[in-house]
């Protein structure tokens, strides 16, 4: 069975953060329409490396992109590659850091920022590059993307959170506030995107600790949510869904062939 699929990544949301912020999407596991897991991120726990991890299934140990300032192309496949091979169309609205891993490497704005070709794994593209670019304008460019192009699979990647992290720390109102502005966000589109047939998978690369950063293995910087919605989800409790099983997930409900460990109990 092929489903489209909208996988959303909110940069740095720590699952303590998530369990009681997020208002509308626990709307709809309240509804018994939607499910909450908690994950542990891979190590390290940063950005790039995860981005990797959860895009490619492949732990940042073996991937080789052990931190943020290793510049250049995956050498591993991706669900990029996996549904562009498959005659999929791909999107992402995301940080240039993805269009770094899949696209083009280093990241040029004037001939990455907006991207519309069909041999890149990544088909089509708006990526930003400072963090404080804002969530509304970032799920708006998603939105675009999907209304334009109709994506089998698109990525919508927003960084209001992490930022808000680094400048304030875990215990603040900013960084607290900040998820609550992208639930905010995301009311005005999951329905919609749920009535176009789409599955979405709501996650975090890693979280955030009262240092303001990430790194390590706190759980208030290990632990992320993983929100699922959609008529392919078995929504079972006892699911215990793994980082490194997002990509072979996302390309079995994409119906692609691929060869990464996936979730089973996520799906009916
Ligand atoms: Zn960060």
């Amino acid at each position: 069975m092929k489903h489209n699929v909208i996988l959303v990544l909110l940069d740095g949301l720590s699952y303590q953060v998530a369990q009681h912020a997020l208002g509308h999407l626990q709307a709809y596991c309240r509804a018994g329409r939607a499910a909450l897991y908690k994950l542990d991120c891979e190590l390290p726990a940063l950005s790039r490396p995860l981005y990797e991890c959860i895009l490619t299934g492949v732990t940042p140990i073996d991937s080789g992109i052990v931190h943020n300032d290793v510049v250049r192309l995956s050498n591993q496949r991706s669900i990029f590659h996996y549904a562009r091979d498959a005659g999929l169309k791909t999107a992402a609205a995301a940080y240039h850091w993805v269009s770094e891993l899949y696209n083009r490497a280093p990241f040029q704005a004037a001939r990455d920022r907006h991207t519309a070709d069909a041999a890149l794994p990544i088909q089509y593209g708006h990526f930003y590059y400072a963090d404080h670019y804002p969530d509304s304008h970032l799920f708006a460019d998603a939105d675009s993307l999907r209304q334009q192009q109709a994506p089998d699979f698109l990525l919508v990647h927003p960084m209001n959170i992490d930022d808000a992290g680094h400048k304030f720390g875990l215990d603040s109102p900013q960084y607290r506030n900040s998820a609550r502005m992208a639930d905010v966000l995301l009311a005005e589109y999951i329905q919609t995107w749920l009535d176009a047939g789409y599955q979405i998978l709501v996650t975090a690369d890693h979280g955030m600790n009262a240092d303001r950063s990430h790194n390590g293995l706190l759980p208030e910087e290990r632990e992320v949510p993983l929100l699922v919605l959609g008529s392919a989800f078995s929504l079972d409790p006892q699911a215990q869904p793994k980082q490194t099983e997002l990509c072979g997930t996302v390309c079995e409900l994409l119906g692609v062939a691929h060869d990464k460990p996936l979730c089973r109990e996520l799906l009916k």
